[in-house]
């Protein structure tokens, strides 16, 4: 998480009068960033993941030679690429939203070479070693997406009692969300904000002994798993990935190509089948999420007539259709944007609430419709946490922190990204797109493979000049669609079938028969497997276009032999031939001799779960059902932070100590 605040948050009540005050100046913060960056031009790409834990404690790859007369222009070379790219590599590590939890993200960004893609599993790997040396004997952190029995009994170590003043939840204590005031902070306002708890439910897995399905009544409720606090959702582990791009127009392309993306990696990394001790009816998080930090008052959610209050945005009485944790409601590039796009296609056709103030003071300062539009939306929200003394006090030149307060609640499947305030002499950081739907898998080797995908996917899009673009609602009932049960197999997307530049598109359409012309619809419904790997022959398959990149750029063969594991892991899972993790976990329970088809996840079971995703995580245990012939090297508990080469002398009593032992 980006801002953390250090300082005293204002009561929700005491907050409220100056949310407007907030929102006006996170808009005139916005538009002095925009002022000042707007013409940045050939940022380079850098990229980087972000990767969260949970920790556990458990109860355990020719024939004449010739000199070459040019050394000196290698020479230059060298030390160019030197300084690009074999710098030193660390951690950085954040603060996640529980008190169990962690965040690390590469100390740096990675270049765009090649290189860089194999270095991301080596940097991953690192991370898991460091982080595991810092833990206790009994303790472990696997990258499991949710922790299975949250919520369930006495889940917490040391003993706590459920519930507290933030959360009031009646299965999750307080002491279980990060101490910083800001999280608490968060979780308190977003309840008061509401007018009640979260209610987050989630379809209940039905198995042949399943109770709550035993006694059903037609028509009744479907049965499903209740859980009522914010843990449950942001307590939930995940894959993130941010790219730099060139300027302002690439990274707003990026956003619109990203977002079509987002379901459909979602749904091919699934990794979420148990959830509060049962089994679920759905296989991955984000609607556990999108419910959990739900602010919306029963006026915004259209359940209730409201009286308006003008401190908040909207008077709290202008209906909302999505959470603020949710997938994104407008493109934000011209191009999609349909009142500058020269098609006629609509994309943008969801419902997008838009805060008409902000819009027309963005349009006012110059700033294009499409941008306002997508600013005026997320400037529907109120800002959830003011810090005391941070509020009238900041300079709008100088300071971005109420447009982060916006900004950085808005919790999209992609969020486009502002260069940060620049302080002293730290690294301008440009404009950036980040893609936040995937699930975190067991293994480093797969977050990278999926890291290194999304990486190649954007610069394919780029070279070859793809567009992926979709009506924004296929987009939403994709992502509905990803959340079901083993969606890889026996779900259908929506995707587009014309995703060449014209020209190309009909040259290869003239020769392919199967092609559905243009005029009947650029989309269809896809399996994963044709998403991927093709179908027929006008559709070429995300994988093939990666390989044909990577063919065109000319990938040196050291990075490409490990680039192609990461490209035949994503096609094999799309396929079906290698399971989500999702699947192979519920295949693990249901497998369990404790487990008693009844959905439920008993501690017997979930122990066992732990351990062998951590010990996959680990490399200590094979899983060819998700990894294929991968073998994961063991990753080392000791050593991970380099020891110093000392040259210190040492006494003769302490050196006889040493030697003793070869002596
Ligand atoms: P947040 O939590 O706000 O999404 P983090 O700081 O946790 O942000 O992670 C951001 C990721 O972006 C990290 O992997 C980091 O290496 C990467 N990153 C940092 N600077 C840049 C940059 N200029 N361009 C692209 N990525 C960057
Ligand atoms: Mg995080
Ligand atoms: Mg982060
Ligand atoms: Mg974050
Ligand atoms: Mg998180
Ligand atoms: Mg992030």
């Amino acid at each position: 998480m980006g801002l953390l605040k250090v300082g005293t948050p204002l009561s929700w009540k005491d907050s409220l009068e100056h949310l407007n005050y907030i929102r006006e100046h996170g808009v005139l913060q916005f538009i002095a960033t925009y002022n000042r960056l707007v013409a940045v031009e050939n940022d380079t790409l850098l990229y980087g993941d972000e990767i969260e834990y949970g920790i556990l404690k458990l109860d355990r790859v020719n024939r004449k030679a010739r000199i070459s007369l040019q050394g000196s222009e290698s020479l230059e070379f060298l030390r160019s690429r030197e300084q690009n790219i074999h710098q030193v590599r660390g951690c950085s590590w954040h603060q996640e939203y529980g008190s169990w939890m962690i965040e690390s993200t590469p100390s740096q960004p990675y270049a765009g070479y090649t290189a860089s893609l194999v270095s991301v599993e080596q940097n991953m790997r690192l991370r898991r070693g460091r982080l595991i040396s810092a833990l206790g004997d009994d303790e472990i952190a696997p990258t499991m997406v949710a922790f299975p029995q949250m919520g369930v009994d006495d889940f917490v170590h040391p003993p706590v009692m459920s519930g507290g003043p933030a959360s009031e939840s009646e299965f999750i204590s307080d002491s279980c969300i990060n101490p910083h005031p800001r999280f608490g902070t968060l979780t308190g306002n977003i309840r008061r904000r509401r007018g009640s708890k979260v209610d987050i439910r989630v379809p209940l897995f039905k198995d042949v002994k399943t109770p709550e399905f035993e006694n059903l009544q037609e028509g009744g409720d479907e049965p499903s798993i209740h859980m009522d606090c914010m843990a449950f959702g942001m307590g939930c582990c995940c894959l993130q990935v941010t790219f730099q791009g060139s300027n302002l127009d690439e990274s707003r392309y990026l956003y619109d190509q990203l977002a079509g993306l987002a379901p459909i990696m979602m749904a091919l990394t699934a990794a979420t089948p148990i959830l509060k001790g049962r089994l679920a009816g759905i296989d991955a998080r984000w609607t556990v999420i999108s419910q959990s930090v739900d602010d919306r008052t029963p006026a915004e959610r259209g359940e209730a007539v409201g009286v308006p209050d003008p401190r908040m945005a909207g008077g709290g009485v202008t209906r909302l259709c999505k959470s603020r944790y949710d997938s994104i409601s407008s493109y934000i590039h011209p191009s999609s944007f349909d009142q500058d796009s020269p098609s006629s296609i609509q994309y943008n056709d969801v419902p997008c609430e838009i805060d008409e103030k902000t819009k027309d003071l963005l349009l006012q300062n110059g700033i294009d419709a499409a941008l306002s539009h997508h600013m005026g939306h997320l400037f529907t929200r109120d800002p959830l946490v003011s810090f005391e003394g941070n509020i009238q006090e900041l300079d709008d030149e100088q300071s971005t922190d109420h447009f982060e307060s916006i900004q950085s609640t808005n919790w999209q499947t992609v969020r486009w990204k502002p260069p940060p305030v620049q302080s002293g002499d730290s690294p301008h950081i440009g404009w950036r797109t980040e893609f936040r739907s995937m699930e975190v898998q067991m293994t480093d080797f797969e977050n990278a493979a999926f890291t290194a995908f999304i990486v190649i996917v954007t610069r394919a899009i780029l070279v070859f000049n793809l567009t992926l673009l979709m009506p924004i609602s296929k987009v939403d009932e994709n992502m509905r669609r990803a959340h079901c049960v083993d969606a890889v197999n026996k779900q259908k997307f929506w995707f587009r079938n014309h995703i060449l530049p014209d020209d190309a598109d009909e040259m290869i359409a003239s020769t392919c028969p199967q092609a559905p012309p243009r005029k009947s619809g650029l989309f269809e419904e896809m399996t994963m497997d044709e998403i991927m790997n093709g179908k027929s022959c006008y559709y070429p398959g995300l994988v093939p276009l990666c390989y044909t990149y990577l063919e065109h750029i000319g990938c040196d063969c050291a990075s490409f032999s490990r680039i192609d594991q990461y490209l035949k892991l994503i096609s094999r899972r799309a396929s079906g031939e290698l399971l989500t993790p999702a699947t192979w976990m519920r295949n693990f329970v249901q497998a369990h001799p404790d487990y008693k088809q009844d959905s439920v996840v008993s501690d017997s079971v979930a122990f066992d779960l732990v351990e062998a995703c951590n010990e996959i995580g680990l490399g200590t245990r094979p899983c060819r059902e998700v990894l294929g012939n991968m073998v994961i090297d063991p990753i080392c508990k000791a050593g991970q932070y380099s020891t110093p080469l000392s040259g210190d002398r040492m006494g003769n009593e302490d050196l006889r100590k040493v030697l003793k032992n070869i002596m």
